[in-house]
């Protein structure tokens, strides 16, 4: 099989490869897959800017795909079924966090594209408690987007939301653009800011339904929703850039007593107002990665018609374009670039 290595930690070391096939275990199948989305880590690792995984290493840990064989122990999956998984491989389920069910913050993971072989390939090898079959409502290509869409349930699972609230989002990225798709099935009121170079996408968030499109880089852009909030800022603020031109801005257009969420991760520390949480008593919390229940929920709110993912994805490459596929992607033009193995 076609298999995309990543072979050192420097930047654009990576290459198509033929990878050895693969087999199930006992407990485990194997996925043909069909779409393999390249998130913001993937592009990191591509770029030489994010260390956290082992060598050599196949990427890609959001995908969907159809079960190709299946090991003698694995009772409830078949041949032919339309599937995403979960990336984590397994945790130690013995740490604090594990045991209550945090295993999104287990010290111990073992995760597709980071600490095992990934989605990048034209197969890839699972357990079978990864997998998540999806129903006939949820297409192949919105099947890849299941791992971000659970990122943002996992985040809205942090707060407390009504319909006459303002939320605002920060960042105009796959996780920005979902968060706004959220909100909006919440009942909300729902701002998103991106940069003025992301036209393509913060038009894009315009189409899809966001009430308010800022630039965040251009001057009084943060007057637009303070006035829209009569000067008090947003109920909620959810940051899903992780830098900190937009915590600073994310603590700033936050109510004083409003709710604030840290969705987007940067593996460096940042230069943020910390104080500002103070005086305004912000309710900060953290959101990492996500757990069963919200693939659960994400593939229900999709089967469902409540949330739509499919226009986020832009551009389709073939596995042996990826060169083209990682070259769009580092551009930031498009919401969602694909790879079709
Ligand atoms: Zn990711
Ligand atoms: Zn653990």
């Amino acid at each position: 099989m076609k298999a995309l290595y990543k072979k050192s930690k420097k930047a654009y070391n990576m290459s198509l490869e033929k990878g050895e096939d693969l087999l199930p275990g006992d407990d485990e199948v194997i996925v043909k897959v069909e779409a393999a989305g390249i998130c913001g880590t993937d592009l990191k690792m591509y770029q030489g800017k994010y260390y956290k995984y082992n060598l050599p290493i196949i990427l890609g840990h959001e995908f969907s795909g159809y079960i190709t064989s299946i090991g003698k122990d694995v009772k409830k999956l078949s041949k032919g079924a339309k599937v995403t998984a979960q990336p984590e491989v397994s945790n130690c389920g013995q740490c604090n966090m594990c045991i209550i069910g945090k295993t999104n913050i287990c010290r111990q993971k073992n995760r597709l594209g980071f600490e095992q072989n990934g989605a990048f390939a034209d197969y890839v090898k699972l357990n079978q408690h990864q997998i998540h079959v999806l129903p006939d409502e949820v297409d192949i290509l919105s099947g890849a987007l299941i791992e971000p869409l659970a990122v943002v349930i996992h985040a809205f699972r942090k707060i407390k939301i009504s319909p006459s609230d303002v939320i605002h989002v920060i960042g105009s990225g796959a996780i920005g653009l979902i968060a706004m798709l959220v909100g909006k099935a919440n009942g909300a009121f729902v701002s998103i800011s991106g940069l003025s170079r992301d036209q393509e996408k913060l038009s894009l968030a315009s189409k899809l339904g966001a009430d308010l499109v800022v630039e965040a880089d251009n001057e009084g852009s943060s007057d637009v929703i303070m006035q829209h909030t009569q000067g008090n800022g947003a109920d909620i603020v959810l940051e899903c850039t992780g830098t900190a031109a937009g915590v600073n801005a994310g603590l700033e257009l936050c109510k004083a007593s409003g709710q604030y969420v840290q969705v987007g991760t940067w593996s460096e520390s940042l230069n943020v107002d910390f104080m500002k949480i103070a005086y305004k008593e912000i309710q900060v919390m953290g959101s990492y990665s996500h757990t069963k229940i919200d693939w659960l929920d994400s593939i229900k709110l999709i089967q469902n018609k409540k949330i739509d993912v499919s226009p986020l994805i832009q551009d389709i490459y073939s596995l042996t374009d990826w060169r083209k596929a990682f070259q769009k992607a580092e551009t930031g033009e498009k919401v969602k670039v694909v790879l079709k193995p």
